[in-house]
């Protein structure tokens, strides 16, 4: 679904990504595990536009998109959920949902959606009146994932869901998120909580100074010395 071809991207003259090659298949949710500063998210705006590689491919279902605007990726079905979350704090639950069904003319499909994300995130179905500023960080994280939902992605770009929320929370945002995954939404999440990334994810990437040092599948990686050593805090 997503092929990165050994991408280099620059912040001025700053190389922040290094050759970064990374697949993506349809189904999955592959996790980008590394310390502060590796290079995580600059590798999904890289993905999503934001910040272009210099040299490389990207390919998204088949076509290129290494070039493409940001707003041409998300309407090819690539939605990226930024860290920090950066939800419209004026405008309501409800309007913070309908800006995400921004590109969407189906009616009928966008009422089925509210009640899918209604039911996935009952809380908000409880605040859909209340200004999304005023919900709690975890509210919040729950908001932006379901914005992002709002639009159908196909592949859902996710960086550090976890991030200054309460691990009872975080347990409910990663069964969610994984929910999601099993209704067909495919998953590339940045994370800095290794532990819980890979437990959640089929795969996993490492990423060290803006370069992958290791991929396998999540099981493989948990068990794996230097990764328990380095991330997992074992
Ligand atoms: P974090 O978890 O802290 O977000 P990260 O793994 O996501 O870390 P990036 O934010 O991708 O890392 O940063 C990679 C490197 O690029 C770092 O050395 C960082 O200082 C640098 N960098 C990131 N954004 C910019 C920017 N806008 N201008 C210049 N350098 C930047």
């Amino acid at each position: 679904m997503l092929t990165i071809e050994s991408i280099n991207t620059y912040y001025g003259n700053i190389r922040a990504l290094k050759n970064i090659s990374i697949d993506i298949a349809q189904g999955e949710i592959v996790a980008l595990i590394g310390a502060n500063g590796a290079g995580k998210t600059t590798t999904l705006k890289s993905i999503s536009g934001i910040t272009p590689p210099r040299t490389g491919r990207i390919r998204f279902m088949g076509k290129e998109i290494q070039n493409a605007a940001p707003e041409k990726i998300v309407a090819m079905g690539l939605c990226h959920v930024p860290e920090g979350r950066h939800i419209f704090p004026q405008l309501s639950v409800m309007e913070n949902l309908e800006m995400g069904a921004f590109l969407r003319r189906d009616k009928a499909e966008i009422k089925k959606d509210l009640d899918y994300i209604m039911s996935l995130f009952p809380i908000l179905a409880q605040r859909r009146k209340q200004a999304g500023g005023t919900l709690s960080g975890g509210e919040q994280q729950m908001l932006a994932i379901s914005r992002a939902l709002m639009g159908r992605p196909k592949l859902l770009l996710l960086d550090e869901p976890s991030l200054g929320l309460a691990p009872l929370i975080i347990r409910q945002i990663f069964e969610i998120i994984e929910q999601i995954n099993r209704s067909g939404t495919t998953i590339f999440l940045i994370e800095q909580n290794a532990n819980l990334a890979l437990k959640s994810s089929h795969r996993g990437y490492v990423m060290e100074n803006g370069e992958i040092t290791l991929t396998d599948t999540a099981d493989k990686l948990l068990s794996n010395e230097d990764v328990k050593k380095a991330y997992l805090g074992i």
